[in-house]
């Protein structure tokens, strides 16, 4: 039987890499300047590179489950997500930040139920998005499509507390954008901090904005930005 996994890298060299080369070489001899911090969920629908159509450096990924920002905590740990967001602002002085979840997420699924016993680095992980469930009975395609965007909503406003985040965004050198990417209609709905709501692209007028101040300053929207009702 092939090893398909060997014959996948073996086509990449001598298909796909030709085709780039130039462009890895560049970006070896330069170093990498990605002006982006892709920040999404790991689910496999999710392909960055098709919904943006960004190319070889050009965006610095951290995925996770659910798409999440832990807190700046300040405790050292081994915190990969926080060590990325550091390293892109700090280091690389990325201009953007997107938080990327979408649609039939499994993370924001598992906030409503329960995750294997043995799971317990899960269950933990989980607890940074639970601030965005719903109090409802019943989790209906709505609900589970508003907690996703308020999921979303919840990690920009953790991202606001990292002092290396604020202080670019405050001097206008660095914007935040969130994204609900629509699986079955290839759409982003960004957030517009201005109308305290994902908007489609297709009507959008720009790729997401905010935040920019607190959001409870906003009449009409609720602590995560996310208007009620
Ligand atoms: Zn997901």
């Amino acid at each position: 039987m092939p090893d398909e996994l060997l014959e996948r890298l073996r086509r990449f060299q001598t298909d796909a890499f030709p085709q780039q080369r130039s462009l890895f070489r560049h970006l070896v001899d330069e170093g990498q300047h990605p002006l982006t911090l892709f920040i999404g969920c790991s689910d496999s629908r999710l392909v960055p590179y098709l919904l943006t159509g960004a190319g070889p450096g050009e965006l610095f990924l951290v995925r996770n489950v659910g798409a999440f920002v832990p807190p700046y905590d300040q405790s050292q740990g081994f915190h990969g997500t926080a060590a990325a967001i550091e390293f892109a602002v700090l280091t690389l002085q990325v201009r953007r930040i997107i938080v990327c979840g979408h649609s039939h997420c499994g993370a924001i699924r598992a906030l409503y139920g329960e995750v294997p016993a043995a799971a317990q680095n899960l269950a933990r992980w989980l607890d940074l998005g639970c601030e965005a469930v719903l109090p409802v009975a019943e989790q209906g395609a709505e609900v589970l499509r508003r907690t996703e965007q308020r999921a979303i909503v919840l990690q920009l406003e953790r991202l606001m507390d990292y002092p290396m985040v604020r202080e670019q965004v405050d001097a206008r050198a660095l914007t935040l954008h969130g994204w609900h990417y629509v699986i079955e209609d290839g759409e982003v709905h960004v957030f517009d901090v201005s109308v305290g709501a994902f908007v489609p692209a297709s009507r959008a007028d720009n790729a997401g904005t905010g935040p920019y101040r607190v959001f409870d300053e906003d009449a009409g929207l609720d602590a995560s930005g996310v208007p009620a009702g």
